[in-house]
């Protein structure tokens, strides 16, 4: 059963760039898809559309059949994260978590309850009352997926979340990542210009060209036939 279907998405920008060309994929229910290619590829374009925040030139995007080409991210039931983690620095880690639940208006003692559920499933357990620039970087960015994690989005868009990182923290969140998303069973869609993290992290791969798919298949597919 696919839950996002992309169908023929374009997008042009002004001045005549072609950031993604016609391009179609349709993702399973509980699958984790790496959008895998080189810078310019369209990776971020095709995913920032998915979530909303770029408008395809045409085509069609639907969640569970329901068209959402054109929906404020807001309305979608999909939840980002971006390469920089963009956490509200004024506020705790609590705040940062609770923020879009207030705006759901959901009730105090179930946000409490949430916000102590997502940061537990993070590794974070207890760190709610800490300013985000004490935590390292590491720490940031499991807060930043934390943060799009407990509104219980449909859809986790992840685009580079670990290019900040060292080599070796970066291994580290790949693999707590890839277990959080297989925990959830949340239907994920993951850019990356890191071959070793799609071989590693993805159910399918996607590797894309000139804002094209170049190549579709398993890891160790891709893997075999380069
Ligand atoms: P990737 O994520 O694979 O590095 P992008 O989606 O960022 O690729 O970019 C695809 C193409 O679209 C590139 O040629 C890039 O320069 C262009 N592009 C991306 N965003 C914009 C923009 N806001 N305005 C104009 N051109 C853009
Ligand atoms: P990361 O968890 O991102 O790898 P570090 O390698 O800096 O972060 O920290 C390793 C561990 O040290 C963390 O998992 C956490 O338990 C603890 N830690 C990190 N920063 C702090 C801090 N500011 N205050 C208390 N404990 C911390």
């Amino acid at each position: 059963m696919s839950v996002l279907k992309i169908s023929s998405v374009s997008k042009y920008f002004p001045g005549g760039t072609k950031a993604v060309d016609s391009f179609s994929l349709d993702v399973a229910d509980g699958e984790l898809v790496c959008l895998l290619g080189p810078s310019g590829s369209g990776k971020s374009t095709l995913l920032r559309m998915v979530g909303g925040f770029e408008d395809p030139s045409s085509g069609l995007i639907t969640i569970d059949g329901e068209d959402i080409t054109h929906l404020p991210p807001e309305r979608r039931p999909t939840g980002m994260v971006f390469q920089s983690h963009a956490l509200w620095t004024h506020m705790n880690v609590f705040d940062n978590l609770a923020f879009g639940l207030k705006l759901r208006r959901t009730g105090k003692s179930e946000i409490r309850e949430k916000v102590e559920a997502v940061l537990d499933l993070v590794g974070l357990a207890g760190y709610g009352e800490r300013k985000t620039h004490q935590l390292s970087g590491g720490q940031q960015q499991r807060v930043a997926l934390a943060r799009s994690l407990v509104l219980e989005p449909k859809i986790l868009l992840l685009d580079e979340p670990f290019a900040s990182l060292d080599q070796h923290l970066r291994e580290r969140l790949r693999e707590e990542v890839r277990d959080i998303q297989q925990r959830l069973k949340i239907t994920t869609l993951f850019v990356t210009h890191g071959q070793d993290e799609a071989l590693s992290m993805a159910d399918r791969i996607v590797v894309m060209r000139d804002g094209r798919t170049e190549q579709i298949d398993r890891p160790d597919v891709v893997y075999r036939n380069p």
